[in-house]
This record gives C-alpha cells, sequence and structure tokens, in this order.
C-alpha cells in the first residue's frame, strides 16, 4: 500500500464511518422527527458487494479502521455477514460498531464472531420511564444487549450519553456508577444542530466543561487515555478502571485532528459531518467504474473536505438527520 489519503490541511484520514442503514427503531427527539418515514428506497442502498468495494478501495488508500452505523446498523439483515467481509479485508484492522442495542442481546455473539472488536451503546438515561420519553422505546431490550455484549466478550464497550439540560443532567453520577459495576466505558457528548430535531434539542445544550467540574466533586478524576482515535478527551476515576470521555463539537471543537469520512447507505460520500460537502458514488459505483477509477474518485473527493464544522457560526446550516448522515 503506497497512496494515502490527506487532505488540503494535512490530516491523514484512515477512518471510514459507514451507514448501513437511515432507518431506526427509536424516534431520540433530537435526532430523527416522531412519525418519520422519508427513508431511502431499499433500491437505493448500496449492497454488500458495492461496501466491500468501496471499503477495499478505501482500504488500499491506507483506511484502516471502520465503523458500522446508521439508522440503526442491527436493522440491516445479514449485518454479521457483511462485519465477517469487512473485517476480513486486508489492511483493515478495527471494525466497530455503533448500536442503540434494542436488537443486540440476539446478534451479539454473531458479531463478535464475524469480526466486530467493540462497540458504542448509546444510553441516554437509565430511568425506564425517561428513556422512553427521550427516544419512545423501552430501555429493558437495551440492558438485556449490552449485557448479552459483555457476556460475549465485546471489549470495549462505550456508553455514549447525550448531555441534555432539564431532560437527563442528574444522571451523570448514576452512568457514572452503572459503568463502574459493568466495566463499560462512559462517554459524554454536547448534542449539535443537526436537522431541525437537533437544532430543537440545542436549546438542552450543556457544555462538558460544566459536567466535568461537577463530576469531579464527587469522583476523583485524573487523566485518562483511550485507545481508539477518536476526539473525546478522556479521564479516569482514580483507582478504578473506569475512563470518562467527553466529546465536546460544540465547546472544544477538534476539527484539526479529523481522521475520518461518512459514507451514507446511498452512497453518498460525505466529507464533513457539520457540512454538506459530498461526493455521490452510488451512480459511479453502477456506471461500472474500474477500482482504479473509484480509488481516484475517493482521493478526488478529499480535496473537498472542508476544515471545520461551523455549528456555533451557522447552526442551520445542516438539514440533514444525524440519522441520515450515520452518527
Ligand atoms: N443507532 C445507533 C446508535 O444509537 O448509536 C447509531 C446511529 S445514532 C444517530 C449515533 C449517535 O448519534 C447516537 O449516540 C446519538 O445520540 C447521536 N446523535 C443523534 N442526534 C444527535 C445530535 N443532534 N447531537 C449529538 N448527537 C446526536
Amino acid at each position: 500500500m503506497t497512496a494515502k489519503l490527506i487532505d488540503h490541511f494535512g490530516r491523514r484520514i484512515e477512518y471510514v464511518r459507514l451507514s448501513v442503514t437511515d432507518r431506526c427503531n427509536l424516534r431520540c427527539f433530537y435526532c430523527l422527527p416522531k412519525g418519520y418515514k422519508t427513508f431511502e428506497e431499499p433500491g437505493n442502498w448500496l449492497t454488500f458487494d458495492e461496501i466491500e468495494r468501496v471499503i477495499r478501495a478505501f482500504a488500499e488508500l491506507g483506511v484502516n479502521r471502520v465503523r458500522l452505523t446508521g439508522g440503526e446498523p442491527l436493522l440491516r439483515k445479514g449485518l454479521p455477514r457483511l462485519a465477517g467481509t469487512l473485517s476480513a479485508l486486508p489492511g483493515i484492522e478495527d471494525l466497530s460498531l455503533s448500536t442503540n442495542a434494542t436488537l443486540l442481546e440476539r446478534h451479539a455473539a454473531d458479531l463478535r464472531r464475524a469480526g466486530i472488536s467493540r462497540i458504542n451503546v448509546s444510553l441516554d438515561s437509565l430511568k425506564p420511564e425517561r428513556f422512553a420519553r427521550i427516544t419512545g422505546g423501552r430501555l429493558e431490550p437495551v440492558l438485556a444487549g449490552l449485557m448479552a455484549a459483555k457476556d460475549a466478550g465485546l471489549a470495549p464497550i462505550k456508553i455514549n450519553m447525550l448531555a441534555l439540560k432539564g431532560v437527563n443532567d442528574d444522571e451523570f453520577e448514576a452512568m457514572v456508577r452503572f459503568c463502574l459495576e459493568h466495566g463499560f466505558t462512559l462517554r459524554l457528548i454536547e448534542t449539535m444542530p443537526m436537522g431541525n430535531t437537533g437544532r430543537g434539542a440545542s436549546r438542552r445544550y450543556l457544555n462538558l466543561q460544566e459536567v466535568k467540574r461537577k463530576l469531579a466533586k464527587t469522583f476523583e478524576l485524573i487523566p485518562g487515555v483511550m485507545p481508539g482515535g477518536g476526539p473525546a478527551r478522556y479521564v479516569q476515576v482514580k483507582g478504578t478502571d473506569l475512563r470518562i470521555g467527553f466529546i465536546a463539537p460544540i465547546s472544544q471543537h477538534f476539527c484539526e485532528t479529523c481522521n475520518r469520512v461518512r459514507l451514507t447507505v446511498d452512497g453518498t460520500l460525505y466529507l464533513c459531518l457539520g457540512q454538506e460537502h459530498s461526493v455521490p458514488l452510488r451512480p459511479r459505483l453502477r456506471e461500472g467504474i474500474s477500482d482504479a477509477g473509484l480509488k481516484a474518485a475517493l482521493t478526488e473527493a478529499l480535496a473537498l473536505k472542508p476544515e471545520r464544522h461551523e455549528f456555533r457560526e451557522k447552526p442551520y446550516q445542516v438539514i440533514r438527520l444525524m440519522s441520515m448522515t450515520g452518527g
């Protein structure tokens, strides 16, 4: 492998977030509008063969990490089969999954066997009624999914919790204790103005620097590190293995270290979560582009990667929902 994907700002791209569906079985109020049904037509979904081609091309250009996401990726039929194919591709060293865990109990062992090394699970509340208010779904299958993942040996398991003022800001300590009890890693996340739902949730925005100060009153926090190459800044609870990551795209944007691009289920390559720069790959794939042509298209697309998101300066800019791009 010689070619490398390096953008105009000197950032090397080695990570692809791959959305395998834009559908979701939850309706988190900050993400998908209630009653939303305008999903991508199945005929426009990249097939597993098309996905494999694109990821193989990326791997030949130096990408070594892929995360399966969505929508809810476990809604895509045959996901463990796709995971098995992708994890076997030369150059792919790390295949991970972001899930709401509602369907994880039944799939955890298969996913592990297919080469998924680690998972991130969204969990904003441990209170069943509150969970239902936030997501429109039930907490119980999520907890069962988490325990199945633990039993299947998926590790690390990271809990992604959106910090929402007046919604779950009395639960950070409880979530820290839950993660301590089960050996999970906790990541707290600031809400982003993605689509109308995300913008609506901005009035629930909480600056994570404040949350960290609050947690430090209860737990002794020391600097921590966590392998994984993501944007979270970690602390560790002293005397334990528990790490807490803070993902603060708004209060501390981390675009200068961005190492990723995103591929949606319809084969659109997005160069930035917070901007609209994109390249449609599906037509090229279906017109019969050669492998060399595909790699050239990916390399050319990188020229569009913007320097940074502008969630603060232009909160009305991103009209697509998080579930479309793949969170
Ligand atoms: N269904 C999978 C899951 O639950 O992890 C993957 C997709 S979901 C869109 C990925 C992540 O995006 C979730 O952790 C969710 O909390 C986050 N998310 C959705 N809308 C968001 C927003 N407006 N701001 C910040 N995070 C958001």
